[in-house]
């Protein structure tokens, strides 16, 4: 069945993670009437759909950390702060990074409720297909639901979609990857039960367990150091982040490779463990993706660009929009050790407002891991925290967009620090 639903909105987002539901309650708390596009059975984006174990980038790596993003940011910490999931930010023994250690459902409920709070109306199980653009301006999105095709109208869109699926299908220029068309790692990311609570995971233990486990011969291991940490009270269970894949996330029959063969790591990973790490030894796997985690696939290419060198160099500007504190943390091809490049002082840098706009789309702003920037800048600016940022900020500017005209970005920073950013 088709059927072409009239309700028409001042913005739509597409996609619901970090970025997606920091946008559309950013939107709405103009006052606009907002609706938010999600194809999963709930919000979160990979924190809940890959079980990526933290937020990072809402505390810059000083010593003691300085809270950088707040905003809708903080809202979800409040959220999740009830529910007793947390309690401030944990320091990590390896990088000295502070971050933000989830638990997943706690995470889904936080979000349902932020959202439920807010103005927004939220439709979940909804998957962008189509587009009409006219002029270079998007008038409606139709989106496939099991019960058929529905088509919505709105002044302003935000593509929150991980993947820019809404700036591509309407004819924004997008750049795959870096500049050859390569991808940083993918990673199939899985939970493990029946660890001793004296077992020590840290990742050094844990690299030389599967040092020792592929000279034993078991088969299929790739990454030796990687994050693998404890989740908060109650569960304790082990997070690890080991399974690599060359993956392509726009290739349907390339995925359907990496997902079989993440999960024959998983297994692989699970033997190592109990063979060769004290505590582990009646681990089980509680727990894969559900989907691989894909760091990387289109970015827009936008009026302005975040560079490795702003990241370094902790760059500031007038027209700053949000600030990023995570370090440059690459993840090459599958095995390879990260690449981790730390900002100047461990501060922050300022991310533009025209990182969000994509140059040939008049009415769309683009939040989170799209945003327009160099491949060193990109592995600073894909964590969550700075999508919580970045989000807010495309759902505010989206939102005081008048026609083609946009708001000017006094009236956009003044709005969003109303809102609780910090910029
Ligand atoms: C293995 C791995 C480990 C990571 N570790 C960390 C970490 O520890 N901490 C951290 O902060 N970051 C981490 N990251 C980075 C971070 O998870 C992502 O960069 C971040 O989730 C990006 O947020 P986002 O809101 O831009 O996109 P996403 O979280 O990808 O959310 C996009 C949403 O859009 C939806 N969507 C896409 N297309 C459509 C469509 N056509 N119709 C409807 N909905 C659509 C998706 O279903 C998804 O829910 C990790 C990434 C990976 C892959």
């Amino acid at each position: 069945m088709i059927y072409k639903n009239q309700k028409i909105y001042d913005v739509i987002v597409v996609g619901a993670g970090a970025a997606g539901v920091a946008a559309a309650i950013g939107a709405a708390n103009t006052g606009a009437k907002t609706l938010l596009i999600e194809r999963n059975p709930y919000f979160g984006g990979q924190a809940t759909h890959s079980i990526v174990p933290t937020y990072c980038g809402f505390f810059t790596q000083s010593n003691p950390p300085e809270q950088i993003v707040g905003g809708i940011g903080q809202l979800v910490l409040d959220k999740l702060s009830k529910l007793g999931c947390y309690t401030g930010p944990k320091r990590t023994p390896n990088t000295g990074t502070s971050i933000v250690p989830l638990d997943m459902e706690a995470t889904k409920f936080a979000l349902d409720q932020c959202l439920l709070e807010s103005p927004v109306e939220a439709l979940l199980h909804a998957t962008l297909i189509a587009v009409e653009v006219h002029d270079c301006c998007v008038y409606s999105i139709t989106c496939a639901t099991d019960g058929g095709k529905q088509t919505f109208e709105a002044s302003a869109f935000v593509d929150a979609s991980g993947e820019a699926n809404l700036a591509a299908l309407s004819g924004g220029g997008c750049r795959i990857g870096d500049y050859k068309g390569i991808f940083q790692a993918a990673t199939l990311v899985y939970r493990i039960g029946g660890v001793t609570l004296s077992a020590d995971a840290h990742p050094l233990k844990v690299q030389s367990a599967i040092c020792r486990a592929k000279a034993a011969g078991i088969p299929h291991l790739t990454k030796e150091l990687g994050t693998v940490i404890r989740m908060p009270e109650p569960s304790r269970d082990v997070i690890a982040m080991l399974a690599d894949e060359d993956a392509n996330g726009l290739d349907a029959w390339n995925l359907t490779q990496c997902e079989i063969s993440g999960r024959r790591q998983a297994w692989a990973y699970l033997e190592a463990f109990r063979h060769y790490l004290p505590g582990f030894e009646n681990a089980y796997l509680v727990q894969t993706g559900p989907q691989i985690g894909i760091r990387e696939t289109r970015h827009i290419i936008g009026e302005d660009f975040v560079t490795q060198e702003d990241v370094l160099n902790a760059r500031r500007c007038p027209d700053a929009i949000a600030c990023g504190g995570w370090p440059i943390e690459l993840h090459p091809e599958p095995g390879k050790k990260n690449v981790w490049l730390p900002i100047k002082d461990q501060s922050y840098y300022h991310i533009p407002l025209g990182a969000l706009k994509p140059i040939n789309l008049k009415n769309v702003w683009a939040g989170g891991r799209i945003i327009s920037c160099d491949p060193y800048a990109f592995a600073s600016v894909r964590v969550m925290g700075t999508g919580f940022a970045t989000g807010h900020a495309a759902g505010v500017a989206a939102a005081l967009q008048q026609n083609s005209t946009y708001a000017d970005i006094g009236v956009i920073r003044k709005e969003l620090m109303r809102q609780g950013a910090i910029l």
